[in-house]
């Protein structure tokens, strides 16, 4: 039993100290507004616009201190998570924590690799072989899934070199070009998770105070996800080109139009979620549009 987490009104949110997940993680939450001051020892930053700090840390040890509730929330790699979730309930545990919202950075797959030699035939080949991982839970849900019984040989690093070393004669690793596998004459034939940076979170919730910075939390990380690509473009063009017009906007939700008094050509405005190359703008300029312009979104509130 985890122990019951104390009582505090402000909100502990646990990310990676160093890493790949450190600087996209402290961006985006810079993003929502918040801004710490950070202590002598770096490893704790207080809240100064908000009442919720960070706590810098391994990105391994995250699930746990959200379990025994020292922090509340972390930014995690699903990768991470998802191993701890099944080292729990292959332990018989109900998980006590879980991924509360995708972050959209940090992508990478966990797969399984054999020697570029081998003529791959499914996983029934893997059976009676050596697999090293560092990822031991995962993988051992997955061979029972498939119905393999193979040897795991737990490794906390530097797992793509362990068949040449002869410690093992396949891998089940992190991947996201391919280019440290090639690098090792291995190639990936099966991908068990994929991934990305998450919120992750109790599965209980809060109390009222906690939960409430948690809600305005999630609100404000929801709207900065959802305008990180975003532009808003602003031209203007007469009514009888529309048809043409509007289905060349980049993923754009519904324009707002207006109606310009004294002017025969409509304003329009919309929201567009993919790139504004200069190549649409001057797709959309030879369809008729013309004033085009394009804004930066700073915050957005749905
Ligand atoms: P720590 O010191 O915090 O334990 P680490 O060495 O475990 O650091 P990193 O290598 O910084 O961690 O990776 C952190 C996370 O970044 C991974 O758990 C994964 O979610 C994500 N990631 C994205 N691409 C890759 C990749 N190519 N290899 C490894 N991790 C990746
Ligand atoms: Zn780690």
């Amino acid at each position: 039993m985890s122990p019951v987490p104390p009582s505090r009104d402000r909100l502990r949110i646990a990310i990676q100290k160093s890493g790949r997940l450190a600087e996209p993680a402290r961006t985006l939450l810079a993003s929502c507004g918040l801004h710490w001051r950070e202590s002598r020892d770096r490893l704790f930053c207080y809240g100064e616009t908000l009442p919720v700090d960070l706590l810098l840390v391994r990105d391994d040890d995250i699930p746990g201190l959200i379990a025994d509730g020292v922090c509340d929330l972390g930014v995690v790699g699903r990768n991470v998570l998802a191993e701890q979730q099944a080292a729990q309930v292959a332990d018989g545990r109900e998980p006590v924590f879980r991924e509360w919202l995708p972050l959209g950075f940090g992508g990478c797959r966990l797969a399984l690799a054999v020697p570029e030699d081998w003529g791959w035939q499914g996983p029934a080949q893997l059976s009676g072989k050596r697999i090293a991982t560092s990822y031991p839970s995962l993988l051992a849900r997955w061979l029972a899934d498939e119905g393999v019984s193979a040897d795991v040989v737990m490794l906390s690093g530097s797992v793509e070199i362990a068949p040449r070393l002869g410690q093992a004669d396949a891998i089940c690793d992190l991947v996201s070009s391919g280019a440290t596998l090639a690098a090792n004459q291995l190639k990936p034939v099966a991908t068990l998770c994929e991934s990305e940076a998450v919120l992750a979170g109790p599965v209980a919730g809060f109390d009222a105070v906690r939960g409430e910075l948690a809600a305005l939390l999630m609100r404000r990380l929801d709207g900065a996800l959802r305008i990180r690509h975003s532009k808003l473009l602003l031209f203007q063009a007469p009514r009888d080109v529309l048809p043409t017009l509007l289905p060349l906007l980049p993923d754009a939700e519904t324009p707002t139009v207006m109606r310009v008094d004294g002017a025969d050509d409509l304003a329009l405005q919309a929201l567009c979620h993919g790139a504004v190359t200069w190549q649409r703008l001057e797709e959309l300029k030879r369809a008729g549009a013309h004033g085009l312009m394009v804004l930066p979104v700073e915050g957005m509130l749905a």
